[in-house]
This record gives C-alpha cells, sequence and structure tokens, in this order.
C-alpha cells in the first residue's frame, strides 16, 4: 500500500534489506507527526539507501560520499520555516567518509535528523569494510573477519553535542522511535542497526544482529544534551542573501505559450554554456520562468559541453528535462552526448551544424553551418537561429541579455547576424 510518503509500497532493495523497513518506517513517522511530504526535505548519500529517491514524494536532494550532511545542513542554514523538516540519510560507508560532518552538524547542534542505515558493510560496491564494521564481522575485504572495531557513533555524535541521539535495532516496528528522533528541534542522530541479505548474510551466516551488535559493546538507547537549535541571526537568512541579487526586469516580450524544454550541446569551447545563460536572461527579461542546468566532464576544457534549459510562462517545479522540445547541435561531442535524446524525438526542432551526419529523429530538421562564425561563436549562432525560426524569445531580448552580461564587445554579433540573414 502506498503511503502519503512513498508512492510505490514495492522498494527498491534487495529481498530482506533493512534499507526497506526504515523507509517505510520513516513514511509511517513522519505522517505520524503529521508532516505532509511537501514539509520534508530529504537529502540522500551515495549507496544502497539513494536509490529510495525516486519512491518519495518529499522534496529529495541526492548528495555524494558522506557529503549528504553538508547538503542538509545548507537546507537546514537556508530554512525561514523551522516546521520544515530536514533529514538525511546515509549508510555506514557513507558515514564514514563524511564522519566530520556528522560530528560537526552535531557540534553545531543543526536542526535536521541525521538516519544512519547501518549494516555493518558498503552494501552498493560489494561487501567491503567499512568504519561502522564490527570486530570479527566477514566482509568481502576481510574474509577472516574485520580486525579493527567500529567506531561508536551515537557516542561520538552524542558527546560532540547532538541533542538526540538514538541506537535502534532494524527489526519490528521502529516507526515510533523513527517518530520520536523526528520530533527533535536540533540535531538529532538515528543509528539504525540492520544488516545486508547480499553480503551480512551470507558472509556472516546464521549470526543474529542483536548478537553482533553486542558483540560490539553496543546497546539501543537514547542519549540527549540539552540544547536549542542553532538558527542563524537574522541578518543573515538565506532570503536576505538573495534579496541582494539584481532583479531581472521584463523589458520584452516571447511568443511562448506553454512549458518549453530546450538542450544546446557541443564541445568544450564553443560557447554552449554562455549562449545558455544569455538565452536564459532573454527569456527572464520576456517575463518567463527559467532554470538552467549545465553538464560536462570534469576534464574542463575538453569533451562535450551540454546546456539544459526550461522556460515557461508558469512556475517550473521540476528543473529536469524528459522530452526537449527542441535540441541545438555544434559538434560531434555534443551529437554524441545526446544522441539517445536526439533518436527518440517524435517530433520538435533540431538544429545541427552541416558538418554532421543528420541522426535518425523524428524531429524537423534544419542543418547549418554554426562554426563558420568561429568555434567560440558556434553556439550563439544556433541560438539566434532558433530565435528567428521559433520567435520563442525575440533577438533583442538576446542582444539586450548578451550586453547586460557584459559580454557586447566579446562577441562578434553583427558578424553572426550578417551570417544569419545572408
Ligand atoms: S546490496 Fe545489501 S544494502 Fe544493498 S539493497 Fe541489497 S541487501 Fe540492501
Amino acid at each position: 500500500m502506498s503511503t502519503p510518503f512513498l508512492n510505490t509500497p514495492n522498494l527498491p532493495f534487495c529481498k530482506g534489506c533493512g534499507h526497506d523497513l526504515i523507509a517505510k518506517s520513516t513514511a509511517q513517522a513522519l505522517e505520524k507527526i503529521g508532516l505532509n511530504p511537501l514539509d520534508v526535505i530529504m537529502v540522500t548519500d551515495i549507496g544502497c539507501h539513494g536509490i529510495i529517491d525516486k519512491t518519495l514524494n518529499t522534496h529529495t536532494v541526492h548528495g555524494l560520499h558522506g557529503r549528504s550532511v553538508a547538503l542538509g545542513a545548507g537546507v537546514s542554514f537556508a530554512m525561514e520555516n523551522t516546521d520544515k523538516k530536514v533529514i538525511v540519510f546515509l549508510g555506514d560507508g557513507g558515514s564514514t567518509i563524511g564522519l566530520q560532518h556528522i560530528i560537526e552538524a552535531s557540534r553545531m547542534n543543526l536542526n535536521l535528523t541525521i538516519v544512519i542505515h547501518n549494516n555493518m558493510l558498503y552494501g552498493m560496491t560489494g561487501g567491503q569494510t567499512s568504519g561502522l564494521t564490527p570486530t570479527g564481522f566477514r566482509t568481502t575485504t576481510a574474509m577472516e573477519g574485520n580486525p579493527f572495531s567500529a567506531h561508536d557513533i551515537c557516542k561520538l555524535t552524542h558527546t560532540a553535542g547532538a541533542a538526540y541521539v538514538t541506537r535502534i535495532l532494524g527489526i519490528g516496528n521502529i516507526a515510533d522511535k523513527l517518530a520520536e528522533a523526528y520530533s527533535v528541534k536540533g540535531c538529532s542522530v538515528v543509528e539504525v542497526v540492520e544488516i545486508c541479505p547480499s553480503y551480512g548474510v551470507k558472509f556472516n551466516p546464521k549470526r543474529k544482529l542483536s548478537e553482533i551488535m553486542e558483540s560490539m559493546g553496543h546497546t539501543e538507547g537514547v542519549w540527549t544534551n540539552d540544547r536549542l537549535a542553532y538558527t542563524y541571526p537574522n541578518s543573515t537568512k538565506m532570503n536576505d542573501l538573495l534579496a541582494k541579487l539584481p532583479v531581472i526586469e521584463q523589458k520584452h516580450t516571447g511568443g511562448l505559450d506553454k512549458h518549453y524544454q530546450l538542450v544546446m550541446t557541443g564541445s568544450a569551447g564553443e560557447g554552449v554554456q554562455v549562449a545558455s545563460a544569455i538565452l536564459a536572461r532573454a527569456a527572464l527579461s520576456s517575463g518567463y520562468q527559467v532554470t538552467q542546468k549545465g553538464s560536462y566532464p570534469v576534464t574542463v576544457g575538453v569533451g562535450f559541453s551540454t546546456s539544459e534549459v526550461n522556460i515557461s510562462p508558469e512556475a517550473i517545479h521540476y528543473h529536469g528535462m524528459a522530452s526537449p522540445d527542441a535540441i541545438l547541435v555544434t559538434s560531434l561531442d555534443g551529437l554524441n552526448h545526446q544522441m539517445k535524446r536526439i533518436n527518440a524525438m517524435k517530433d520538435g526542432l533540431l538544429l545541427i551544424d552541416s558538418s554532421l551526419e543528420v541522426p535518425t529523429t523524428g524531429a524537423k530538421v534544419v542543418s547549418h553551418d554554426f562554426r563558420i562564425a568561429g568555434p567560440k561563436n558556434a553556439a550563439l549562432y544556433s541560438l539566434l537561429m532558433f530565435a528567428k525560426i521559433t520567435g520563442l524569445v525575440k533577438r533583442d531580448a538576446i542582444i539586450d541579455a548578451l550586453n547586460d552580461m557584459g559580454l557586447g564587445e566579446k562577441i562578434p554579433v553583427e558578424k553572426i547576424e550578417g551570417l544569419l540573414n545572408s
């Protein structure tokens, strides 16, 4: 049965995985304490527990490698409304990698709950030892049994100053215990000791969870510090920081009456990110809502460069992009990066550099030599052609945006427009 917090009862974990109990009990606990899904910001981390994101009806943020607590801290710092709830999920692997973040959140007593899914090994990557693996517990990297003792994460966080710390054995009904932790104002840390059937049970058959926990000298329990949650002084609230950003006034009108999804893609150095930023600004100055998301390899200066821009007359609640209305391609790197999407287009518009073979697509195709204006200007050239064909954003809005961004001197707009009109 689905709950207000989970959109499916079939969670994406292996059969018998303790993460299933934590997720379902969390859903029950949040409902019990009277929260609505959109009152909750769930921040997840690397590891099997993190694949829960798509089943949640809450806000979600996906973090990496133990940094989820830092992300949750950022959300908590920025929160104006302390009735909203920030919950950070991470595993024992992520807790080991990001231990400092957990300690700092506890020390500062940030207003969030950290739920450590402690199945005593790295599940997602094949069952390796973590910093919370008990002595003698067998893992793929310690087949004779872990020779080291586990961190006592409850002791560490309680000593650091978290308002509420609890250790729970991940068996039976744990919703009430979670509800208590989720109700705390300040930093609450929950360690749920559970088991990974795929590796933990396989390498440690016949061992009981309670016996394993006791072998560490750990017990279930609750430990508290009588402290108030940390709050930013009013003068540095996030809204004040946002208020310092310049407002982009509406100076233009465009021809858009519905949400439009555009992808610009090419190679590093072709100005894809700059051109999409110009488009985003032009669209804002035309009275639209906009999101822009860049994507490129960590090896800066080589490989593909892609930018996704959502433009809508209405508020945009989701900045992802399922099926673009238009894709602008200026190089082979960009084509390869977006090939699947281009192949999947049933309609819409594909602007593609004429040096490239036109791939299979249901989109209307316009093939043109965008690189003739110089590789650095290829993306902007494709953008100006897109604007001319669709009328979605006016030429003047693009030129204004370009000038407002201080690029007027650097980009040979007249040359590009000459080419466009030739
Ligand atoms: S590998 Fe282990 S931790 Fe991961 S989903 Fe399967 S049982 Fe759970």
